[in-house]
């Protein structure tokens, strides 16, 4: 019954999932707590007590009608609140028009997608990348353009990016802080991006929409800030979600923010509303947009995340791997100790180490490791990096 397209990406895309089903093996075989699985971005947090709360107003018994169809775009008064935050952070006239609620950063991306690809308009992604910002855009009849970011920064690297935009470029996804690297773009390099883009627009008559993904916005360290993007890129929009900055990937809730100074901007979004609808959406849950509502200020414990990071980070750097150091999401993405990434996660697994080879994210030569795990397994993990590290280098 399958389709051999479908059938096919079955085949590419299933690193995380693999490592997943291995992780379960090794836990039946030594026990949950002699196994190091750093292979899931599943926060392993509780949402934060605003999230709670609001659950059991909205799911008291004098809330009544919340749970009805509503706009497709989503309840207008958290709409509002969302538009109220993004024109303080941007400066620009966001009103709850240019709001619409999604499932999650997912939804999001997908409906963003539809709504402005032809078939084999380009989208250009940087790798390594969200694995799944592939399919999304084949969903969408679009195609990838991989472009390699800066091995020693990893932020995107300009002279490539300006080689691979072609008349056909219809987007730019862009991830900061980024999944896998942990790296926040800095504002200098959105600038230059910009510049750049609007050049290639004159050139070829075009315009490029920069989608911003961004549900790792608020987990960030060191203070630092992240660019705002409609601030920056006139043709843009924010694509944001709430699952990891309240620890609720299940309840999909995210939302799309269209920057008020594209042209013919109201047209635009009724696509996106027109796609949130038919992709199957059809609203975000209705008693998650309320609760994120009454959330907008909460994020979970970064400083817990920090302190991971830094031991981590410090442990993996003193037993000589190298790594650029993250300052937001929760991913380290080291080098491996041999060039082939895929053969160094199967001996990691003979340490009860899960992690995920570079290869899965188009960037071989590297893993991943998600540090959304409690900080016990975080610290008596670092035998098993020493003995794999040993092994290697013999
Ligand atoms: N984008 C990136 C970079 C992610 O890492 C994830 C989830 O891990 C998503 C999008 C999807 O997030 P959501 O749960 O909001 O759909």
């Amino acid at each position: 019954m399958i389709s051999q397209n479908i059938y096919n990406k079955i085949n590419k895309s299933s690193w995380i999932r693999a490592m997943f089903e291995e992780g379960a093996k090794l836990r039946k075989i030594h026990g949950a707590e002699n196994v190091y699985d750093f292979s899931l971005g599943n926060p392993d947090y509780e949402p934060p007590v605003e999230v709670k709360n609001a659950i059991k107003k909205y799911t008291s018994d004098d809330c009544t009608g919340l749970h009805r169809y509503m706009s497709n775009a989503g309840h207008p008064e958290v709409r509002e609140k969302i538009a109220e935050k993004t024109s303080e952070e941007s400066g620009l006239p966001v009103t709850q028009n240019h709001i619409i609620m999604t499932c999650g950063a997912a939804g999001g991306l997908n409906v963003v997608l539809k709504t402005i690809l032809n078939p084999e308009d380009e989208v250009i992604v940087f790798s390594p990348y969200f694995v799944e910002y592939l399919f999304y855009i084949e969903n969408c009849s679009g195609k990838p353009v991989v472009v390699p970011a800066d091995p020693q920064t990893f932020e995107p690297s300009l002279d490539l990016l300006a080689r691979s935009i072609t008349p056909k470029c219809k987007a730019i996804i862009i991830n900061s802080p980024n999944n896998p690297t942990g790296v926040v773009y800095s504002e200098e390099t959105l600038k230059k991006i910009a510049a750049l883009l609007e050049t290639k627009e004159t050139e070829f008559s075009s315009e490029i929409l920069v989608i911003s993904d961004e549900p790792y916005s608020k987990i960030v360290y060191d203070q630092v800030e992240v660019p705002n993007i409609l601030k920056i890129f006139k043709h843009s929009a924010i694509v944001n979600s709430y699952s990891k900055s309240l620890a609720i990937p299940g309840e999909r809730v995210g939302y799309i923010a269209v920057n008020p100074s594209i042209t013919d901007v109201d047209l635009l979004i009724n696509g996106i509303i027109f796609c949130n609808r038919t992709l199957g959406f059809v609203n975000a849950p209705s008693l998650f947009q309320k609760v994120i509502a009454d959330s907008l200020d909460a994020v979970v414990n970064t400083d817990e995340y920090k302190k991971r990071r830094d031991f981590l980070y410090n442990n993996l750097i003193e037993l000589g791997y190298s790594c650029v150091k993250p300052q937001g999401a929760f991913y380290l993405f080291p080098q491996s100790l041999i060039p082939d990434d895929i053969e160094f996660a199967k001996r990691a697994l003979k340490h009860n180490l899960l992690i995920v080879p570079g290869s899965g994210f188009g960037c071989p030569g590297y893993f991943r490791l998600a540090y959304c795990v409690d900080f016990k397994s975080i610290k008596n993990s670092i035998p098993a990096f020493k003995s794999l590290a040993e092994e290697i280098k013999g």
